[in-house]
């Protein structure tokens, strides 16, 4: 396979483990970097062996002819960098939260859709592998039709030391760690017409929301619950564990602590340990999501190569980003949001 050309926009905290992935694949390397910052330039750059530097993504743009570009900056300047891609007809992976509004993430998938451009987000949860057992799972038929599910993800883990941003914004868990909990309740169950909220902030330090539970129909009829909390102290810290339940029509299945998988069903019942790999690379707790990273940016790689859209493409981010703007929507007002009235 012709390897890839690709730029990275944003060398901050979480670039680093899309720069050690890159270095994994082989059908792409990274062939320059973009950060406003010189220093975080600098610190990537040299540890990458990056020689093309900018400080300016549109001096980058009119200067290298690029196969992708991966855009890793925080929320506010997504849109007028995929916009920018999409201008130069460049394919384009985005981080998530996609945009700060449904609106912008709109105007996103359609700037890219008319340049024809692909468009991923990196919407990297649903490539943990222990997410990727369960789906198999489910799709075995083991426990046959799926009419409940709970998917958790509850912890203390002190998010703020290496995100600092993350205590500032308005808007907390829902946006930045409900959106991958609220996407693999759709991965798993499909997609969403309703959502009820409530939200709360425990810790007092922070202006957003650090609790949030999200009740939602989705349209094959099953019921699910999405729970979100950085406010609980447990004694031991699941961080970052998404942990699953979801009973069937023939059986159940438990994602547990510790990656601990129990699936009864019409074959009987069955534990395994499906923990994640600990790449060269990864440090624990983060294992699981260095994992992913890895596993999403290897499928960008793929789809470019085939011309198939991703799983997580523009047009079906927009399905998990209106679950984020319904469940604010929702806790403000305490009514349901039918997600059909976002789209
Ligand atoms: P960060 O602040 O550490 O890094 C962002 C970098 O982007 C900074 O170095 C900044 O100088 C640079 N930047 C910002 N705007 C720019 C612009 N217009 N042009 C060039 N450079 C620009 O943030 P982070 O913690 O690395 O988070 C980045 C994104 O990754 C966020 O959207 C965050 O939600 C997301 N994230 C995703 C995961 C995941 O599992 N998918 C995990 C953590 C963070």
């Amino acid at each position: 396979m012709a390897t890839l050309s690709g730029a990275l926009i944003g060398c901050g905290f979480f670039a680093v483990n899309q720069m050690h992935a890159w270095r994994d694949i082989d059908g792409a390397s990274i062939v320059a970097i973009c950060d406003r910052d010189p220093e975080r330039l600098r610190i990537v750059g040299d540890q990458f062996g990056v020689a093309k530097r900018y400080t300016d993504a549109a001096a980058l743009f009119s200067a290298e002819t690029l196969d992708f570009v991966d855009i890793a900056t925080t929320v506010g300047s997504h849109r007028p960098l995929v916009e920018m891609a999409a201008a130069h007809r460049v394919p384009v992976i985005c981080q998530k939260p996609f945009a700060p509004t449904l609106a912008d993430a709109k105007a996103m998938v359609a700037a890219c859709a008319k340049a024809g451009v692909p468009l991923m987000v990196h919407e990297n949860f649903r490539w943990q592998s222990p997410i990727q057992a369960v789906r198999a799972v489910l799709d075995s038929g083991e426990i046959g039709t799926p009419f409940f599910g709970r998917i958790s993800f509850r912890s203390a883990y002190d998010v703020f030391s290496g995100q600092p941003y993350l205590a500032t914004g308005k808007r907390f868990i829902i946006e930045d760690l409900g959106i991958h909990i609220l996407d693999i309740a759709r991965f798993l169950l499909g997609d969403v017409s309703s959502l009820t909220a409530r939200t709360a902030r425990i810790n007092p330090a922070i202006a957003g929301e650090d609790v949030a539970t999200m009740l939602m129909d989705h349209e094959s009829g099953a019921i699910s619950v999405v729970d979100c909390s950085y406010a609980t102290r447990l004694a031991a810290e699941p961080f970052p564990e998404t942990l699953i339940e979801i009973d069937g029509s023939d059986g159940t299945l438990r994602l547990a602590q510790g990656y601990q998988l129990t699936v009864t069903g019409k074959s009987g019942t069955m534990v395994r340990d499906i923990s994640p790999p600990l790449l060269p690379w990864a440090s624990r707790p983060w294992h699981n999501i260095q994992e992913s990273v890895l596993a999403i940016q290897r499928h960008w790689v793929d789809c470019l190569a085939s011309g198939k859209e991703p799983a997580t493409a523009g047009a079906d981010n927009l399905k998990t980003f209106a679950l984020v703007e319904a469940a604010y929507a929702g806790a403000a007002s305490r009514e349901p949001v039918r997600i059909d009235d976002l789209l």
